[in-house]
C-alpha cells in the first residue's frame, strides 16, 4: 500500500520511507558500537513494532536474536492505563541477557515502564529501549529511552506498523489521517 492507495484517507506524510531507512541505519550504527562483543536480544512488541524490527535487524551488524511479546494495556479509549496483561510471553530465558526493546511509538510510556520493570525482574543483564517515534507526552512517566528515531507532535499517526482499527499498518511511511476517517 502506498500514499496513492490511501486516497482521501491520508492527510499528510509525516516521515517518508527514505527518512525511516536513513534513521534506522543511523540507530543501527550506534547499537553496533554500544553492543560490540555482546549478544543482543531484540524484543519486539507486537504488533506495531513488526516493521521497525524487520528493517532494523537488517541494518544491524552485531549478532542479534529476536523474540516477541504481545501485551494489552487496559485503558479508556485510546489512552493506556499502565495496567498490563501479557497476551504472548517471550520464548527466551532472558537471565543474563542484554535485551533491547524495539518499539514503534512511545506515547504516555506507561506500557513501556511496566515492561522494563517486568524484564528487569527476570534477571536481564541490561534492558534498553529503541523507539522509532516518540510523542511529547512520554515525559509524564520516567522512561529512559536510549535510542529515539523521531520526536513527533502529539498527533495520531498511522503506517509503518501503526494502525487505526487494524488498518494502515502496511504503509511504508508514517502519516496522519484525514479527520473524516476517525470522525465517522
Ligand atoms: P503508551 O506509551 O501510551 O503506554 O502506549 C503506546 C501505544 O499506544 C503504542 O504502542 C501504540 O500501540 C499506541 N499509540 C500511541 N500513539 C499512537 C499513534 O499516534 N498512532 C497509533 N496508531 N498508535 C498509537
Ligand atoms: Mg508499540
Ligand atoms: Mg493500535
Amino acid at each position: 500500500m502506498d500514499a496513492a492507495d490511501m486516497g482521501a484517507d491520508l492527510e499528510k506524510v509525516l516521515i517518508s520511507a527514505d527518512e525511516i531507512r536513513d534513521k534506522l541505519a543511523e540507530l543501527a550504527a550506534r547499537v553496533d558500537e554500544d553492543y560490540a562483543g555482546k549478544d543482543v536480544l531484540l524484543l519486539g512488541v507486537l504488533k506495531g513494532a513488526a516493521l521497525v524490527m524487520s528493517d532494523f535487524v537488517r541494518a544491524l551488524h552485531v549478532p542479534a536474536q529476536m523474540d516477541w511479546m504481545a501485551i494489552s494495556s487496559y485503558g479508556s479509549g485510546t489512552k493506556s492505563s499502565g495496567v498490563v496483561r501479557i497476551v504472548k510471553d517471550l520464548d527466551t530465558d532472558i537471565t543474563g541477557r542484554h535485551v533491547l526493546i524495539v518499539e514503534d511509538i512511545i506515547d504516555s510510556g506507561l506500557t513501556l515502564s511496566w515492561l522494563v520493570a517486568n524484564l528487569s525482574s527476570r534477571g536481564a543483564a541490561s534492558v534498553e529501549i529503541l523507539t522509532l517515534l516518540r510523542k511529547p507526552e512520554a515525559a509524564k512517566v520516567h522512561v529512559d529511552v536510549r535510542y529515539t528515531g523521531f520526536e513527533i507532535p502529539n498527533e495520531f499517526v498511522v503506517g509503518y506498523g501503526l494502525d487505526f482499527a487494524e488498518r494502515y499498518r502496511g504503509l511504508p511511511f508514517v502519516g496522519t489521517l484525514a479527520p473524516h476517517v476517525y470522525r465517522s
